[in-house]
């Protein structure tokens, strides 16, 4: 079973900003209000990610780690309506089986049977169960990964340096919080506060600044606020004004129901909104939310889920593109 899981490891985990990704997205799909994310040496040495979520009550802490045991999915008909970001159990198994993994957990009393202290388990080198056994934590979680890669020496050398391994990590990190701005997200990297932002409280100047914080001073303001639905479509979020939209491949954010993709498709619709308005190809920058019913959409195309099937994808492209297209020639508004 921990070879089956070190196999699955090569399809989830290829360097430690898989790792975070797949720990946070559990931790937003444990209902947390914030958290921590602290990396040391580009996550390679050790990397913990910490929630203030629904936690993992003691008799579930084994099954968290065991092979495709996932709370998230009742029956199959479920995988149709997928609103979690994780759905197929395979994640802590297969980071556990290529690290030493520390989970530790305090199930929040006000939701599951109170525990009435926090509880940690282990894997050890050779994939057995060590725990659980008290410990202390405030409600929510605690997922530490320490030597990542250390027993699969041919994973490890596909690492690059320290400092770019924190670079792909700190850009997990962007995409997570651009899309979650009702978090609060800290990211420290060899004991250095990265990013520290707080959760947004519903006024417009919050949600802004979380935006030109993640993708530098001006971006809110040098960019134009859209907000469209028709029928079952709804695209939020905003999109550079003509005025600044340059080639701006480093501000390119989709999101599909929370998802950060990749599509051409969409790359697509919205390239052709620009050249509609402006008679001439532009690559600006974005950050857009499109929120459509679960059964409209396939998110279970590939592990990475970057890729995304939509059922009506003619109707998708077209409705991103007059609305977006609508929106620049409104302009200021
Ligand atoms: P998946 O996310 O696909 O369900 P994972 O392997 O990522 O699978 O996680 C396994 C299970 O462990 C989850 O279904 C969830 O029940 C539990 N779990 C993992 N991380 C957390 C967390 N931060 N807070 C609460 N529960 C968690
Ligand atoms: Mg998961």
């Amino acid at each position: 079973d921990h070879l089956i899981n070190q196999i699955a490891a090569g399809e989830v985990v290829e360097r430690p900003a898989s790792v975070v990704k797949e720990l946070i997205e559990n931790s937003l799909d444990a209902d947390c209000a914030r958290l921590e994310i602290d990396v040391e040496r580009g996550g390679i040495k050790r990397l913990r990610v910490r929630d203030d979520g629904r936690g993992i009550p003691r008799d579930q802490l084994a099954l968290a780690l065991a092979r495709h045991a996932t709370s998230k999915l009742v029956d199959l008909a479920d995988l149709e309506a997928v609103q979690t970001l994780g759905f197929r159990g395979e994640a802590l198994p297969s980071i556990a089986a290529v690290s030493r993994l520390t989970l530790t957990s305090r199930a929040r009393s006000d939701l599951d049977a109170a525990d009435d202290s926090a509880w940690e388990i282990a894997v050890t080198p050779d994939g057995r169960l060590d725990g659980p056994r008290p410990a202390a934590h405030p409600p929510g979680t605690s997922v530490e990964v320490r030597d990542l890669f250390f027993n699969t020496p041919a994973r490890r050398k596909f690492l690059r340096t320290e400092q770019t391994e924190f670079e792909h990590i700190d850009q997990v990190v962007r995409r997570l919080a651009l899309a979650r701005p009702d978090v609060a997200f800290e990211l420290r990297h060899n004991g250095r506060l990265v990013h520290q932002l707080p959760a947004t409280d519903g006024r417009p100047g919050s949600r802004r600044a979380r935006l030109d914080r993640l993708l530098g001073a001006g971006f809110a303001e040098q960019s134009l606020e859209i907000d469209v639905s028709a029928l079952d479509l709804r695209l939020h979020g905003w999109v550079r004004r003509p005025a600044f939209a340059r080639s701006q491949p480093d501000q390119q954010f989709f999101y599909v129901n929370g998802r950060l993709i990749r599509d051409r498709l969409i790359t697509h619709a919205i390239r052709q909104a620009f050249s509609d308005f402006l008679h001439q190809a532009r690559h600006p920058g974005y950050v857009l939310f499109l929120e459509l019913p679960p059964h409209l959409v396939d998110v279970n195309v590939h592990p990475s889920k970057h890729e995304v099937r939509f059922r009506e994808s003619r109707q998708v492209h077209d409705f991103i593109r007059h609305a977006l297209k609508r929106r620049l020639a409104q302009g200021i508004l």
